[in-house]
């Protein structure tokens, strides 16, 4: 079969000199690339000790944004999941009572919102989507986790705090 490109090469299969069949060439060579890279810039980075610097368009975990009054913004219309590709974002919406406009921007507003981190794809097409300013994608993050369920964010882990009051660990 012809190939596709040149970059194939033979496979050399001559039977082994005997300088060859004693290896310390080929030992001496691979110590002399081993030695050579002891003095060059290293590339990996100690993480956490050291941490790489983010790309100005990183795209990182999300977060539920307020109104200058701390109430949110958010009012489940599903434009952010109906965008999302992967089908990472689900909510459920509820109607604002009376007394709790202080809490709601508008009527309506997501009583359940969750996105599944091992789903997401950090395209950020949900942002993008988002009439009310609700949905931003920030510069961290989601922690490793040894459990599946860990990466599904619900509206507690997504809302950003209320003025004056401290996120949850
Ligand atoms: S960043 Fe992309 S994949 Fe992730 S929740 Fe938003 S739209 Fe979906
Ligand atoms: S985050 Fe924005 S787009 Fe998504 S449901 Fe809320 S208001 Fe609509």
């Amino acid at each position: 079969m012809q190939a596709l490109t040149n970059r194939a090469k033979p496979v050399d299969r001559r039977p082994m000199t005997f300088v060859e069949r004693m290896y310390l060439p080929a030992i001496a060579k691979g110590m002399a690339i081993t030695f050579k890279h002891i003095f060059q810039k290293k590339e990996v980075v100690s993480y956490p000790e050291q941490k790489r610097e983010f790309s100005p368009v990183f795209r990182g975990l999300h977060v539920l944004n307020r109104d200058a009054e701390g109430r949110e913004n958010c009012t489940a219309c599903g434009l952010c999941a109906v965008s999302c590709p992967a089908e990472a974002i689900t909510m459920e919406g509820a109607e604002r009572k009376p007394g709790e406009e202080h809490l709601y921007r508008e009527e309506k507003y997501a009583a359940r919102y969750e996105i599944n981190m091992l789903r997401c794809i950090f395209c950020g097409f949900c942002e993008e989507a988002c009439p009310k300013d609700a949905i931003y994608l920030t510069e961290t993050f989601a922690p490793s986790n040894y459990k599946r369920e860990s990466f599904i964010y619900g509206k507690e882990d997504l809302l950003i705090p209320m003025p004056g009051e401290k996120k949850k660990a």
